[in-house]
């Protein structure tokens, strides 16, 4: 292995793979790095049950209804300018994605918070489609590296030779140091921070830590989307998604008392956005004194669940419960971080050198919440972008820089991915988001977390996911307990 490489991307995911395929095309003379925590498939991409959202070869009037909808959803609080730029980009995106030999169904879908069926999608895996495809073509280029079970756990900036010393740990509990002129944060969300949530155990944020340590700037941290239909089951960390656009076939949430009660709390009923389907679904679960609420989906025949959402019927069907005949139980659960390392278009950050790019960004489309399936086609978008920025600039990366031999370091990071620890700040921060925690209780536990990360100083992925946890606290302090957001009865 180099010891030094032009780019490094730190994720393998749908914004770190297009970014990677992208640039090597533009720029075959450069080797490029991406370091995957886990295997390939563990990542939230892989994941996607949806689709990905694009006005595709329409009008202007149509790309200005998906503009609407995601300014809506973001609650006016995203940047115009950039939902603008980005809308019109990605039917430039999901043409890469053909290009590259994605196939998508015929049939769009429909979720919530969207006006039209605008959502590309290949049945209810849309996410596994769409990365064994870009992984295939990733192994095919001979100017990319990927590296499975590379795990980052800490990265320095050189300031007198502007360079990035990247540490990681591989399977062997070898910790070796790269450097790198421009490395870029792929590396998704901070779902595992909250439990249950919908997010594999690779989302614990220690890489969004250490970009926050090297003093980069985030926003919206404490903007967490909660996915109204997570499976209910007891004692989970990670529940089973049931995609949205089960409810945009016709399905109902009803309570424990069997009261439809969406038609209460928005116009849009069952298909209002999500942070209002989830705030409506926790008061009806405080109403009823219930752990959960209930999908209806009976409307669908068997034979339409297999058609359309086979994966989920699958997995229903092994915990008994047969969606054309029983009501799903459900509950909100942490799905998506709507804010995160603050971009511009090109995936720069306001460090030199560190471009952030797919959920661990904060490029100014979602605002407070973000619409459905906006997500993955705001990867691809930022992914070709910072791409084609970085193809522009001279970053070959010489040997002048003085060599350092790869450490031989034993480390034990690798076992303390998910430590006890994290799995309590897991469920207290479910708690703060659930229960609307108030103003003083929310500075308690600042000044506890304060108090835990300068015990825990030594440099583990423990000490720079508190760094996330204090910093959307705080956040969350600034922005919630102040000004709550109410959601409206209509
Ligand atoms: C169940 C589920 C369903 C979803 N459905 C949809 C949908 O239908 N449509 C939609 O638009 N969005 C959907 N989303 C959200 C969407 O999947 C994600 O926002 C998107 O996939 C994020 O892509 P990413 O490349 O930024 O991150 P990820 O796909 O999460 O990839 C992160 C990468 O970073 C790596 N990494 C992390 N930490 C380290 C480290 N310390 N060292 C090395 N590597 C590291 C991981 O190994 C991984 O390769 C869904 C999410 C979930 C969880």
């Amino acid at each position: 292995m180099l010891e030094n490489y032009p780019v490094i991307i730190i994720g393998a995911g749908i914004a770190g793979s297009t970014l990677a395929l992208k640039l090597s095309e533009l720029r075959p003379d450069l080797t490029i790095l991406v370091l995957s925590k886990s295997a390939l498939s563990e990542c939230s991409s892989f994941m996607a049950q949806g689709g990905i959202a694009s006005e595709y070869k329409t009008s202007e009037s149509d790309i200005e209804t998906h503009i609407e909808d995601t300014l809506k959803a973001g609650r006016y609080m995203n940047d115009e300018d950039t939902v603008r730029w980005w809308a019109h980009q990605t039917e430039h995106g999901i043409d890469q994605l053909l290009k590259w030999g994605v196939v998508f169904n015929s049939e769009m879908a429909l979720e919530g918070g969207h006006t039209t069926r605008r959502i590309f999608k290949v049945e209810d895996q849309t996410g596994k489609s769409i990365m064994n495809v870009l992984w295939d073509k990733m192994l095919e280029q001979k100017n990319i590296t990927i590296i499975q079970n590379a795990s980052v756990v800490d990265i320095q900036k050189d300031s007198v030779q502007n360079i990035f010393h990247v540490d990681f740990v591989t399977d062997q509990l070898t910790q070796n140091r790269i450097r790198a002129k421009h490395v870029v944060f792929a590396s998704g969300g901070l779902g595992r921070l909250i439990a249950p949530s919908t997010s594999s155990p690779i989302a614990t944020a220690e890489v969004m830590g250490m970009a926050i340590q090297l003093g980069v700037q985030t926003n919206f941290l404490s903007c967490v989307q909660f996915h109204p239909t997570g499976l209910f089951l007891r004692n989970v960390k990670q529940t089973l998604l049931i995609s949205e656009a089960v409810r945009g076939e016709g399905a109902k949430l009803v309570n424990s008392l069997g009261d439809y009660f969406m038609v209460r709390y928005d116009k849009r009923k069952d298909l209002a956005p999500r942070d209002i389907v989830s705030r409506a679904i926790f008061e009806e679960m405080k109403l009823t004194d219930s752990d959960c609420v209930y999908l209806d989906a009976r409307n669908i025949s068997k034979e339409e669940w297999l058609y359309k959402f086979p994966y989920i019927y699958a997995q229903l069907v092994r915990y008994n419960l047969y969606p054309e005949k029983n009501l799903i139980p459900v509950y909100p659960v942490a799905h998506y971080m709507c804010g995160g390392i603050v971009t511009d278009t090109n995936g720069s950050t306001s460090i030199d050198g560190l471009y952030a790019v797919g959920e661990v960004s904060c490029t100014g489309i979602h605002g407070y919440n973000r619409l459905a399936s906006n997500s993955l086609s705001e990867a691809v978008v930022f992914g070709l972008s910072l791409a084609q920025f970085l193809s522009e600039k001279d970053i070959s990366f010489d040997n002048e820089y003085s060599s350092r031999v790869l450490s031989e370091k034993k480390s034990n990071e690798r076992d303390n991915e998910i430590t006890t620890e994290m799995n309590l700040i897991s469920e207290t921060l479910y708690a703060v988001f659930k229960d609307q925690k108030t103003k003083e209780e929310v500075e308690e536990l600042i000044s506890f977390y304060e108090h835990t990360f300068k015990l825990n100083q030594e440099k583990s992925t423990l000490h720079y996911s508190l760094i996330v946890v204090i910093r959307l606290l705080k956040d969350y302090h600034m922005r919630f307990t102040n000004n709550n957001i109410q959601i409206q009865h209509v």
